[in-house]
């Protein structure tokens, strides 16, 4: 049976072409630097985000940590959304990996105030720990993108107190489809970027950290340290290839299925989607409903969703979910209301 999963964008499954580039790939062993498919992906990365080196890594948790561990000292403090992947979805790596403290600001919506980052800035005192980076997270979770001139402003008070920014870039071309740039008007403001192949752009595994070629070396043998050693990556690193050639422009036709999904699940009666956060492929809303019900309810209907987290249901659309199926998933959810009214 098929189904459709609308409970992220990491499901989507490699494209044919992706399978068929794995299976042709010319692989070596890539700790020795052998492997000349991983070596192309590194060299396309890097120019897709306009910096001059990049590095293939197995998950984009692993590219953020990295990147901290890369940028920061032991006991350094790291200024980070309270909403954002590094803090609410990695194990508490960050202490672990880096051993760094993390200083949050609240950002609305996933939009910061480059004025509260400023003011979070350590000064100089023997009871403080040393501000050693600034994380960002564009597009954001939350499912909205930060504009760049926020970007630029928080991007100068880190140059100003010699502070590097790392974008989390997870979706950094949703990001760049969603303010209609290219993601190098997006990545020009950090130092440091790590994107995801894995999630829209339909790889099967794998993130790519990249910044300037002394920092990415560094990070090599981080990334040594940390497991991440890969040999015949070549495998992987062709899936990823055909996804950036293939798969990037066409994300912004899951930014259109998901605004038809947002309007008609809005006019459900009993639903709530927040409108201020449609920027991307995703949609949020509240529902008073049993969420278990809900959850098996479109199960049986052959649909996949997440339960609620925090109060919030989110729907992702992806290259996986046809825009039939949106209008499908739109019946099934206004049923299930029209049962309950
Ligand atoms: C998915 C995601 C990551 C991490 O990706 P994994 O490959 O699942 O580890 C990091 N940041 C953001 C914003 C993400 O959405």
């Amino acid at each position: 049976m098929r189904y459709i999963d609308i409970r992220s964008d990491t499901v989507t499954l490699p494209t044919p072409k992706m399978r068929e580039a794995m299976f042709n790939a010319e692989v070596g062993d890539d700790v020795y630097g052998d492997d000349p498919t991983v070596r192309k992906l590194e060299k396309m990365a890097a120019e897709r985000v306009g910096k001059e080196a990049a590095l293939f890594v197995p998950s984009g948790t692993f590219g953020n940590e990295l990147a901290l561990l890369t940028h920061t000292l032991r006991g350094d403090e790291v200024i980070v959304d309270a909403n954002s992947h590094i803090i609410l979805h990695e194990a508490g790596a960050s202490a672990v990996i880096a051993g760094v403290q993390l200083r949050t600001f609240r950002s609305k919506n996933g939009h910061p105030d480059p004025r509260e980052i400023e003011s979070l800035i350590r000064s100089e005192n023997i009871h403080f720990p040393r501000t050693g980076l600034i994380c960002l997270e564009n597009a954001h979770g939350m499912g909205t993108v930060i504009d760049l001139e926020s970007m630029k402003k928080i991007h100068e008070i880190g140059k100003s107190h010699n502070i590097p920014i790392h974008l989390d870039g997870a979706r950094i071309f949703n990001a760049a489809c969603a303010l209609r740039v290219d993601a190098r008007e997006i990545a020009q403001y950090a130092d440091s970027v790590m994107f995801c192949l894995s999630k829209g752009l339909s790889a099967p595994i794998g993130s790519m950290l990249a910044g300037t070629k002394s920092f990415i070396e560094k990070a090599r043998k981080g990334r040594k340290l940390m497991g991440g050693g890969m040999r015949q990556a070549g495998i992987i690193a062709a899936a990823g290839i055909v996804a950036l050639e293939e798969m990037v422009d066409r994300l912004c036709e899951d930014h259109e299925n998901a605004k038809i999904l947002a309007k008609g699940l809005e006019s459900i009666k009993g639903i709530e989607v927040f409108k201020d956060r449609l920027d991307i492929n995703m949609v949020f809303f509240k529902a008073k409903v049993d969420g278990d019900d809900f959850v098996s309810y479109m199960m049986n209907r052959g649909i996949k969703i997440n339960p609620e987290e925090d109060g919030e249901y989110r729907f992702v659309t992806n290259k996986d979910v046809t825009r039939d199926d949106i209008y499908y998933v739109i019946e099934s959810v206004e049923k299930y209301f029209q049962k309950l009214a």
